[in-house]
């Protein structure tokens, strides 16, 4: 929030310069301060302004930044679910359990699928999210590549799972867990 004082005397607010926007002091509501301070802040995402109140002289702080641009997931049965970056973390996680694989290269990963994805949006389907991530886990961790590929629900294209995994084959023989690739093969392709 801008301000949290109480909403006093709105209607000045309003007389003052309308190209400037004014943001009300947080504890006397006037409209009217000047900026003492002015830097970027959250890794360059954001502005930070420190600002002093004209009236009373107290000092209040406000951040300026983008609203977040939604990208959203189109479900096989046509529904649609914001980005959850935090989903990709957990399935991941999973899939990098006992692996050579850290948090942070983990969110590193999170990070730049959700970039690439976003680049796509602002509608992306669930399949395009799951081979943005298999792409990215691929180049981080084989056997994490193949346990995510295998266990990603919407990961539906069965032709595709298995041209992936020849690809992966012909590159080096697996001594991963052998059972992490087997064992989904029969689910239903319409349980949506
Ligand atoms: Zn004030």
């Amino acid at each position: 929030m801008l301000w949290c004082g109480e909403p006093a005397d709105l209607r000045r607010g309003r007389q003052a310069d309308p190209g400037r926007d004014p943001v009300r002091c947080p504890w006397c509501g006037n409209p009217n301060d000047r900026v003492v301070d002015s830097r970027t802040a959250e890794d360059g995402v954001a502005i930070r302004r420190r600002r002093e109140c004209l009236r009373c002289s107290r000092r209040f702080t406000t951040f300026e930044r983008v609203v977040e641009v939604g990208v959203s997931v189109v479900k096989r049965d046509g529904a649609k679910e914001p980005f959850d970056r935090g989903k990709i973390v957990a399935g991941v996680m999973k899939a990098i359990k006992n692996r050579p694989v850290t948090p942070e290269q983990v969110d590193a990963l999170a990070a730049r699928t959700e970039e690439r994805l976003r680049r796509k949006g602002p509608l992306v389907t669930t399949q395009e999210v799951g081979l943005e991530v298999l792409a990215q886990l691929r180049r981080l961790d084989d056997v994490a590549y193949l346990r995510f590929a295998s266990v990603y629900k919407d990961f539906q294209e069965l032709t595709d799972f298995e041209r992936e995994l020849g690809i992966l084959l012909q590159k080096r023989e697996l001594r991963g867990p052998a059972g992490a690739v087997s064992g989904r093969r029969n689910r239903s392709r319409n349980k949506a």
